[in-house]
């Protein structure tokens, strides 16, 4: 594992090193880096040698850090979806792996009910090493309610030695009851020096670090994703006009709750922009002026409805036609 953790999330390590409660919950909108810091916490947590004068975060060459690192320490439990594990090169149990190279099931994107059974053996036997049991679980809203309800028993009675760290973007879809016994942390976001330097660390231009980071909202996952899904500055700065003029090409790959996100940031901007905010999302000179105000309330009530049912495209290229259309009117000049 790379000890280069960004520096908004090495701010929150280490105050997270110290906590003591059994049950920690990373929550926030996604794009944040709670994976990444869920990981260096439970390395820190069972580093056998964390450095004092380093904030007791995880030395990173232990054998405890090593094992961390190559994903097979022994006090540590991770519960993924199988798919996610396999992207972020997790091992999978034996049985797991022969059932998915044999073509019998693909794999999971949910927590399968096995962690739990599996979940209950960890939590119960003795740690190998002298810092106790760490168990990491992401996204925790991916659990099933069996795999959540068997959780929920550990977490009312843990076991002296088992800490929790569960990470989520979708807070909301955890059983309150798991989120009543955890103790909630916030995810803080980069500054925007912070975001941009980690972006162009990652390759992009400085240009595009910029114009990406304030399309993701701040968020520098996102707007890494953003990049990889082939958004150039110059792509995203034509959206407004393009939306204006009715054309569709900037939009043009895009489908279901993703092109709707991409509408509803062209119209919290241009709504934010008409009531004499600033804009969020867009600069300002990409926006468009001359705008209603009623018609960009309409606009926003519409996408909203669009978005409870935009993840079932079953005509893809309608929707985009009929919601290009849409924006068309609602960016277009009272009177013309
Ligand atoms: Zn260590």
């Amino acid at each position: 594992m790379s000890t280069a953790l960004a520096p908004w999330l090495e701010r929150q390590l280490l105050r997270l090193v110290e906590h003591n409660g059994h049950a920690l919950l990373l929550q926030g909108p996604s794009g944040l880096g709670q994976y990444p810091l869920a990981l260096s916490l439970a390395q820190a947590w069972l580093c056998q040698q964390p450095d004092s004068t380093q904030g007791m975060r995880g030395c990173g060459v232990c054998p405890s850090c090593h094992g961390v690192a190559v994903r097979t320490h022994p006090d540590l439990r991770v519960l993924m979806p199988e798919n996610l594990m396999l992207a972020l090169d997790w091992p999978l149990d034996e049985s797991a792996q022969k059932d998915i190279d044999d073509k019998k099931r693909k794999p999971s994107r949910e927590i399968r009910v096995d962690a739990a059974r599996d979940l209950i053996t960890f939590t119960q036997r003795t740690a190998s090493g002298d810092r106790g049991k760490v168990v990491l679980i992401y996204p925790a809203d991916r659990m099933n309610g069996v795999t959540a309800n068997t959780l929920l028993k550990t977490l009312e009675e843990p076991s002296g030695d088992t800490r929790f760290i569960l990470a989520t973007d979708a807070q909301h879809q955890l059983l309150p009851t798991i989120r009543s016994r955890c103790v909630a942390h916030p995810m803080e976001g980069p500054t925007q020096e912070e975001g941009v330097s980690w972006l162009t660390a990652q390759g992009m231009t400085d240009a595009l670090a910029c114009v990406l980071l304030k399309a993701a909202g701040g968020r520098p996952e996102d707007a890494r994703f953003m990049s990889e899904r082939g958004w150039t500055d110059a792509r995203w700065a034509a959206i407004p006009k393009a939306l204006r003029a009715g054309v569709v090409e900037p939009l043009q790959d895009l489908a279901g709750g993703e092109l709707i996100d991409v509408l509803q940031k062209v119209c919290h901007d241009q709504l934010a922009v008409q009531v004499g905010g600033a804009p969020r999302f867009f600069a300002a000179q990409s926006l468009v002026s001359g705008t209603s105000l009623q018609s960009l309330s309409n606009w926003a009530q519409a996408l909203q409805r669009s978005a409870r049912t935009a993840d079932h495209p079953y005509q893809a290229g309608l929707m985009l036609e009929a919601l290009v259309s849409q924006a068309r009117q609602a960016l277009s000049s009272p009177g013309t």
